[in-house]
Parts: structure tokens; sequence; C-alpha cells
């Protein structure tokens, strides 16, 4: 059992973390919440089942804001947000709208998503996100299906559909939305460039990230 008290929100550079759910549709190759007993540098972010609010969220990031201002608000925790989206989308309005004071309105908001919302929800969510979220950052990481499940390992439910669906999800954030990114995680020249060409093709830009 870790007795550090578990962390709802947790800064990182200029941002505030908000760490909604630890529920995740996929077992990523490279994630390491296993690996690092759940810590993030510092915060523990094992939740044990206990899910904050919108409301709890919004009262934390205040607390926060007031001891120190944060640059961005950015939901991503060891999970998937989009498991949440409703409370997603929820926190994003009482923020943006000025309801966590002294925190401004309109501050940046951003969505660290594995891009499986879609599916999650079964419904295409992305439009759903304007206005209320700033930037979107997809953890792709392949340039085709077969390479995505494998660093990926979706569960069953996600499998078929999952490389696809996140495409249309990032098509379709990149629409609607100031920024989109893809990301993926450090790999060979080839796989790079085949990834660059199908996120331009997508209408997102892209970002390496180094595996940790
Ligand atoms: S989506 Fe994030 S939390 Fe889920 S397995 Fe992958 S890296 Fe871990």
């Amino acid at each position: 059992m870790n007795l550090i008290k578990p962390s709802i929100v947790y800064r990182y550079g200029n941002g505030l973390y908000v760490n909604l759910t630890n529920r995740c549709p996929t077992a990523c190759v490279f994630c390491i919440k296993t690996k690092w007993k759940m810590d993030y540098r510092g915060a523990n972010l094992n939740l044990e089942n206990l899910e904050p609010s919108p409301t709890e969220v919004a009262r934390l990031a205040a607390l926060t804001y007031a001891e120190k201002s944060f640059d961005e608000l950015v939901f991503c925790g060891y999970g998937e947000p989009a498991m949440r989206f409703d409370a997603v989308l929820e926190t994003a309005r009482m923020v943006k709208s000025g309801g966590a004071f002294p925190v401004p309105a309109g501050i940046k908001i951003r969505l660290n998503t594995n891009g499986l919302a879609n599916l999650i929800c079964e419904r295409n969510v992305a439009p759903e996100l304007k206005g209320l979220v700033d930037a979107v950052h997809i953890s792709l990481n392949a340039s085709e299906p077969g390479r995505w499940a494998e660093l990926m390992r979706p569960q069953a439910r996600y499998a078929e559909k999952g490389f696809e669906s996140v495409k249309d999800f990032i098509r379709e954030a990149a629409r609607v939305l100031p920024e989109t990114i893809a990301t993926i995680i450090d790999c060979d020249k080839q796989e790079l460039a085949a990834f660059e060409n199908l996120a331009a093709g997508l209408g997102a830009k892209t970002r390496v990230r180094a595996a940790l």
C-alpha cells in the first residue's frame, strides 16, 4: 500500500495535470505506471478507484493556482481521461468559464489521450471539445494497425477498430480544435517518416517522445 495521499492534480513544467481516472482501454508497452509503481515524479497517481468529481478538480485547481500560477490545465494522469469523457467536458467547462477562480477564465486546456474516445463513448466526440479544450495530444505511436496493436495492446473491444477510430478522432479534432498533435515514441527513421506522412494527411502536427 502506498501511504502517500493520491494526487488528483499535480504540477509538471508550467502545467497543472489532472488525474481523472486510472482506467485505460490499452496496456501500452511503454507505459511507466507499473514500472514507476503509480508514482510520477513524487506524485502518487493511484486513485484507488476514488475518481474525483469535476467540482473537486476545479476546487483543487483553484487552491493550487492560488499558491503558484500555472499556464495550462492538462488532462493526463495514469489512465485514459476519455474513460470519463463527460467529466473532462464538465471540468473544462467549469474552469474555462472562471469557475475555478483564481484560475483565469479561458486558460489553455489540453487533453492527453490515446485517441480512443469515439470507441469508448460510441459516438463522434471531437466536436464536443470545441470551445472547451484547446489542444489534444494523441498517443498514436504507429503508422499502421499491426504496429499500433503491438505497441498499444488494446483490450479486445478496441482491437479491431481501434487504429482506424484513433485516426478518425485525430482527423476530426484537427478540423475543430486549435492544436492537434499526434505523438510517437522514438523509433527508426523509416517508421517516423511514415508516421509523419500519416499525421500530415490527418491534419495533425507530430511530436516525438523519448521512452522513459
Ligand atoms: S494510454 Fe497512457 S495510461 Fe494507458 S496504458 Fe498507455 S501510457 Fe499507460
